[in-house]
This record gives C-alpha cells, structure tokens and sequence, in this order.
C-alpha cells in the first residue's frame, strides 16, 4: 500500500485526460486566448493504461476520470472499458460537464461506473450561459435526467460565488429532494488560468449560513471516510448536501489522493508543483520497478496540507484547473 511520509495512504488517483473543454467556466479559464496543450504532449491512452496498472499494484483501487472535459478526447469511452479491465481498479468515477455525456450513459452503467459527479452552476438558462460563456444547460440536464434514469449515483458539484449564482443555491438544493442526488458546493479556488485570486470567494461557512437561513432544521451527517465535503441532511430530502472547502482546505489531513495531469505530472497535492513527469519516464522506456521507485519517492517529500504545498511553490498559482484535472 503506497502511503505518504505523514503516514496517510494514498489509494486514489485523478486522471485527467484531456486539458480541453466545451465549456468557458470564468472561474476556471480565461475567454480567449487559451493555449492547449500540443497533442504529443498529452498522455496516450496506452500510458494512462500503463501508469494505472502500475499503480494498481501499488494500491490504488479509486480512478476518477477528469479533466478539462473528459467527453471532448476522442475514444474515450474504449479506454474507460480497457481501464476498467485493469485488475484491482474496483471503482471509476467520472466528473464531467455533462454538454456531450448523454448519450453515453447507457454505455456507462452497463460497464459498471461507479458514480458520476456533474457540474452545474446554475439551473437558470441565462445564468449558466454567463457562468461557463456557452448555451448549454439544456444538453447538460440531458445528461442529468439519463443518469438518474439509468440510477448511477450521481452528485452535482458547483462552484458556489458571492454576488454571481448564490440566488442558485436554493433551486440546486432542491434537485435533492425528490431524489437521491447529492448536491455540493465548492468554494472557489484560484486555478482560474490568469494567476488571479478567487474574486467571488463565498467561505464553506457562509455557504452553510445561508443554506440554514432556508432550511433550519439541517443536520450534519457523518462523513465518509476520506470524504472531502462536510455532508447534511435536510428533514425529508433523499439526496444530501455537501460543501467542500477547497480553498479553506480543511480536509487535507486525510487526503488520499493523487493527481496526473494531461501531460503526465503526478502531484501529491492540488496545490503543490508537479513532483515528477511520469510522460517523460515512460518515453524513455523506464521498467516498471522505476516507475513506481520514483511515485513512492514523490510520496516520501508531500506537503503535510495544502498551505504548505502552495508555499513550496516555485511560483504563484497561475495555471487552470484544466490543466490539473479538477
Ligand atoms: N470539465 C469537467 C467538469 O467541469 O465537471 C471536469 C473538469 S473540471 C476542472 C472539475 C471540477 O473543477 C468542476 O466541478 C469545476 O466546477 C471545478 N473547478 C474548476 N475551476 C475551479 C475553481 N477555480 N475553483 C473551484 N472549483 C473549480
Ligand atoms: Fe471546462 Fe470543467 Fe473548467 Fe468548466 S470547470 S471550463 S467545464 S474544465
């Protein structure tokens, strides 16, 4: 079992597959001038299939796909099988915007998906156009309504900001109501692709404030372990709300997870700069033994939180979540 040098295992992994996106979510990319990563650079499918069996062997047994857009690179659904094959991989989740995902999603359950987490800012046509810069809510509800048909679990993530979707957070909570669906709320972080701090910030404590304005009567739940939200329940709702404090950062005590971005960087924390290129390693046709020798290094110097990642930066956050995998 790969575990770091604060003694927490590490048995998740965050893959993102692609820096592309449909979407312009402002919090997360800049309008224009966006530069994608040359294809080259990104990791093929076959040395995502190669670093996931390798670290399926180190103790990784959760894979969520993520990205940029998951949907926009091209096959993907033959590597989600392949990758599904991987002996020891027992769970794939899936975080996506939900603009191409319906029409896959009868092809998800039956190869067993886990659960999906769908972004969704705003259930207000005009909101969700001036929040991600694209008319695509109607597509993406697709997408919501074929994933509750098909009864994968599905938990809707939103960035939740001051003065921009707050008057959204009560309709979002609603959708847990009558179904089992989990809704969310992140607070905003800086990955926004201009090295600009979150200008909207709504604090997991506001969040919850203004949350219990309308329903009194919530109540904390236990959390899962490992869980990254604070979870509730309101009295009668099937579905239960979530905030995460992402930019508070109060969970990383007990965090299990890894990253590998578009290009192959692992990073032990969202916040920290890469500790390796696992691309480049396999170009130049390390073993295996290598490989996993150098991810159990990068686990013997991770940041104890992500206060301390984001001092041992070697410059200021500047890159988008795109680039990471959220
Ligand atoms: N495109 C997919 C999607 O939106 O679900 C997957 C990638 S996206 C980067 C993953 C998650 O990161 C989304 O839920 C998104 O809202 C969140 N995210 C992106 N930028 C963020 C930021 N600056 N602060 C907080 N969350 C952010
Ligand atoms: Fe695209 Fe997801 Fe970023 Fe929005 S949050 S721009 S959907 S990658």
């Amino acid at each position: 079992m790969l575990t770091d040098n604060h003694g927490r295992p590490i048995n998740y992994l965050r893959l993102a597959v692609t820096d592309r996106c449909n979407l312009r979510c402002f919090y997360c990319m800049p309008h224009e001038g966006i530069e994608f990563l040359p294809k080259n650079h990104l990791l093929s499918y076959e040395e995502m299939i190669r670093l996931v069996s390798i670290l399926a062997k180190m103790g990784i047994s959760k894979v969520r796909i993520t990205g940029g857009e998951p949907f926009v690179r091209k096959d993907l659904m033959a590597f989600l099988w392949k990758l599904s094959e991987i002996p020891g991989i027992e769970k794939i989740n899936l975080t996506t915007n939900g603009v191409l995902t319906a029409p896959y999603v009868p092809e998800l359950k039956r190869m067993g998906i886990s659960a999906i987490n769908l972004s969704l800012d705003s259930l207000d046509r005009k909101r969700f156009l001036e929040m991600t810069r694209r008319d695509e809510l109607p597509n993406v509800m697709k997408t919501y309504e074929a994933i509750l048909e098909h009864n994968i679990p599905l938990k809707i993530n939103s960035v939740m900001m001051a003065g921009k979707n707050e008057e959204d957070i009560f309709s979002l909570i609603e959708l847990a109501r009558n179904q089992a669906v989990d809704v969310r709320f992140i607070e905003e972080m800086p990955f926004n692709g201009e090295g600009e701090k979150p200008e909207y910030f709504l604090s997991y404590q506001k969040i919850l404030d203004k949350i219990k304005s309308q329903y009194p009567g919530i109540s904390k739940i236990q959390d899962e372990a490992f869980s990254t939200s604070y979870n509730y329940n309101i009295p009668g709702f099937k579905g239960n709300i979530g905030i995460i404090a992402a930019y508070s950062r109060t969970f990383c005590g007990t965090c299990n997870r890894m990253r590998i971005t578009p290009i192959g960087d692992l990073k032990t924390c969202l916040y920290a700069d890469a500790s390796l290129n696992l691309r480049d390693l396999l170009r130049n046709n390390a073993d295996d033994e290598l490989i996993s020798n150098k991810i159990l290094n990068a686990f013997q110097h991770r940041a104890k939180d992500g206060f301390e990642a984001e001092n041992q930066r070697s410059s200021t956050i500047h890159e988008s979540m795109t680039t990471i995998g959220g």
